[in-house]
């Protein structure tokens, strides 16, 4: 046999196929919530202002294209040190490089943990983002599933999360959203972080934060605040920072990942061991998203203009939430869930059927991009989902 013959098939991205379907419906009356980036009001993904000023600044003042490092933009590392870690960022034991996407931060990641041997696993909660276990799972990290949400009762299963965690040995990981949790919108309380926080502190175990959605569940600040908690308490820790959704830059790739060592010469060492990692992946992450955030973030005006489009992608998810949830008191659970999506207790045979009958997309497991909605077709769908509950 030909070498690429043993090549095993591959099933298509099931939300990539569901987009292709909303696409090609022609009902004006469709409405896609399964695509899973924000939309506005008029049902468009734009560039946020603030990007695209700091576009044209950046073609105006860009002088050479000529290779940054692995680390790549050390000034954009730096601003998003700030933006996760608030006060926390002047913490030296903190370091952190660049890498394409909250996608490449995970997989450096899990590099990272595979590299430093030892045989450390992860506790991952179910369900979970479904590019978790393929990122993570390729550096051959063993994972280990847990309860996380019921979706049914629509309640996070934190006594099952805890048992589940007694299990885990000193320098096991433990994979955490740090907010607007992908797919369920259900994000630990304070109390709930204070509590797995102190856990992992006692239990020498390491929190791998996956925050993809900072500003998009209740602002900027409050977002971060269960992850730096479990940062600050830990010894050791793993933050993945993407800022594809608040920036509204997903195709430019702009992420970056902190790694908490336990003192500073460990901090360099393991600096130096991402560098050499990102090197055999990427050689080095692309500028382009990079040096348009680092631009924002330095310049006043355009951070206030970018602050602002935050708030603003931010209260409109929460305005449809609570619509929702006023609409049918079985949906009242909505407006305590944060960020883009959340899931409806939908078999897969409803889900075709509002695909059939409503021209409604939504993935197979009941989960729907709250932001795909508009103020003209909310109130439909709401019916429309209530009538199959
Ligand atoms: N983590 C979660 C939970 C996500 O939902 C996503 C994007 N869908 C990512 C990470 C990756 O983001 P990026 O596009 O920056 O790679």
């Amino acid at each position: 046999t030909l070498l690429f013959d043993r090549l095993k098939p591959q099933a298509p991205d099931a939300l990539l196929a569901l987009i292709a379907l909303a696409n090609a419906d022609k009902r004006p009356t469709k409405i896609d919530v399964g695509v899973g980036v924000y939309r506005d009001a008029a049902g468009g993904t734009p560039i946020l202002r603030a990007v695209k000023k700091a576009e044209l600044i950046l073609l105006d003042t860009q002088e050479t294209k000529a290779y940054l490092g692995a680390e790549g933009d050390v000034r954009f590392v730096q601003l998003m040190k700030e933006l996760a870690f608030g006060p926390g960022a002047s913490d030296s034991r903190i370091v952190g490089v660049q890498t394409p996407g909250g996608c490449g931060a995970l997989r450096l990641g899990a590099e990272l943990i595979r590299q430093a041997g030892g045989g450390a696993r992860i506790f991952i909660g179910q369900p979970t983002w479904p590019n978790h276990a393929p990122l993570i799972g390729c550096a051959g990290l063993p994972m280990v599933d847990y309860k996380y949400y019921d979706r049914d009762s629509h309640t996070i299963c934190f006594p099952q999360m805890m048992e589940a965690l007694e299990e885990a040995r000193p320098g096991d990981l433990v994979l955490l959203h740090g907010c607007c949790h992908n797919p369920t919108g259900a994000d630990l309380s304070l109390e709930q972080w204070d509590i797995v926080s102190a856990f992992m502190a006692r239990r020498g175990l390491v929190p791998f934060i996956d925050l993809a959605y900072q500003g998009l569940g209740n602002g900027l600040e409050a977002d971060a605040a269960g992850m730096r908690m479990a940062v600050e308490r830990c010894e050791q820790a793993l933050v993945a920072h993407s800022c594809d959704k608040n920036f509204g830059v997903y195709r430019d790739r702009t992420g970056s990942l902190f790694v908490k060592g336990a003192n500073d010469e460990t901090a360099q060492l393991i600096y130096r061991n991402l560098l050499s990692l990102a090197r055999t992946m990427w050689s080095m992450p692309p500028d382009h998203g990079a040096a348009v955030a680092r631009i924002i973030l330095d310049t006043p005006e355009l951070r206030a203009d970018w602050e602002a489009e935050v708030k603003e992608m931010c209260i409109r998810i929460r305005s449809l939430r609570a619509r929702l949830a006023a609409s049918d008191p079985r949906l009242a659970y909505i407006d305590e869930q944060n960020g883009m999506f959340s899931m409806l207790p939908l078999s897969p045979e409803q889900v075709k059927a509002l695909q059939a009958e409503e021209g409604i997309y939504m993935a197979g497991s009941g989960r729907f991009n709250v932001a795909g909605l508009s103020d003209d077709n909310v109130d439909r769908f709401a019916k429309a989902v209530a009538a199959r509950l």
